[in-house]
């Protein structure tokens, strides 16, 4: 993959998990990777090792719900390396309770980070890539773009409606030559899931176990968790992709849980 030699791209929440894997998997294929995650300390750690890997990257303090950290994250970004190629908007949190026990603040905070998050931080780098005449982004949806589960009210809400932000981007950007995806996991053990096992396994009174097998990968071809670097080849292909033939598209990496 030729194409990210020298590319400058933005990946949030790339502190942990699926944000981690696809910022060193940018960087192995020669591009830049930006750590922008809430805390500055474990975006540092993050870009230390990348970059004992002999790889560029930098970190930016970034709370994707706060634009004006999302505005300096970005400029920061430019006034480093004159340039945003790829943004990768993949921060995101779950919270998991049944609709009609749902606190309203936690419904407004998760749709904030994945919708609020994904919007500014589009917003911010696109002015960029618009002058540049290039951008790729990628949005971090999930079988829950497509598929519902109980108790993952706003998530599921929030999920589906990235491929509506990406589909508007698609046309908005494309004469612009950006493109805009979408990449929707099944289920991967990163911290966001390591959380809800136990807390799954309390609201529906099953062991953790049973979580496991019977909840979350029990509609899999082969009853595997999909890998960070399953979902990172995915973005990689989008990321890379050499022209806006392939964009408003959404692409599901889930070990056939969910088939299109
Ligand atoms: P994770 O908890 O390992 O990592 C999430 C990262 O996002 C953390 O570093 C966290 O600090 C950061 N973050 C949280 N809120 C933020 C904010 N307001 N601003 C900036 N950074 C913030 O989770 P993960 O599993 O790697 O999830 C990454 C993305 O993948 C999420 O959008 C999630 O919905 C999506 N996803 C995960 C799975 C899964 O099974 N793990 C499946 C499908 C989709």
């Amino acid at each position: 993959m030729s194409n990210f030699k020298g590319r400058v791209a933005i990946v949030t929440g790339a502190a942990s998990g699926i944000g981690k894997q696809i910022a060193f998997r940018l960087a192995a294929e020669g591009a830049i990777p930006v750590i922008a995650d809430l805390n500055l300390d474990a975006a540092g750690a993050t870009a230390k090792e990348i970059q004992a890997k002999g790889s560029d990257a930098f970190a930016v303090a970034m709370n994707v719900v706060d634009e004006a950290q999302v505005e300096k994250g970005v400029a920061d970004t430019v006034a480093k390396y004159g340039k945003i190629d790829i943004l990768v908007s993949n921060a995101g949190i779950q919270i998991v309770k049944p609709i009609v026990d749902f606190p309203f603040a936690d419904w407004k905070k998760l749709l904030a980070i994945h919708l609020d998050g994904a919007f500014l931080t589009t917003k911010a780098c696109l002015k960029h890539m618009y002058a540049a005449k290039y951008g790729r982004v990628v949005y971090m949806g999930s079988v829950h773009s497509k598929e519902a589960s109980k108790l993952k009210a706003p998530y599921v809400t929030a999920k589906h409606g990235l491929i509506g932000l990406a589909k508007v981007l698609a046309k908005e950007g494309a004469e612009y030559n950006v493109a805009a995806n979408v990449v929707c996991p099944g289920f991967v053990r990163t911290p966001l899931v390591d959380k809800q096992i136990p807390e799954q396994a309390k609201e529906l009174n099953i062991s953790e176990a049973d979580v496991i097998k019977h909840v979350m990968l029990k509609d899999t071809i082969d009853g595997q968790f999909t890998t960070t670097d399953e979902v990172a080849d995915a973005v990689l292909y989008f990321a890379g992709a050499s022209s806006t033939a392939l964009s408003g598209q959404s692409m599901v990496v889930s070990h056939g849980w969910f088939m299109q």
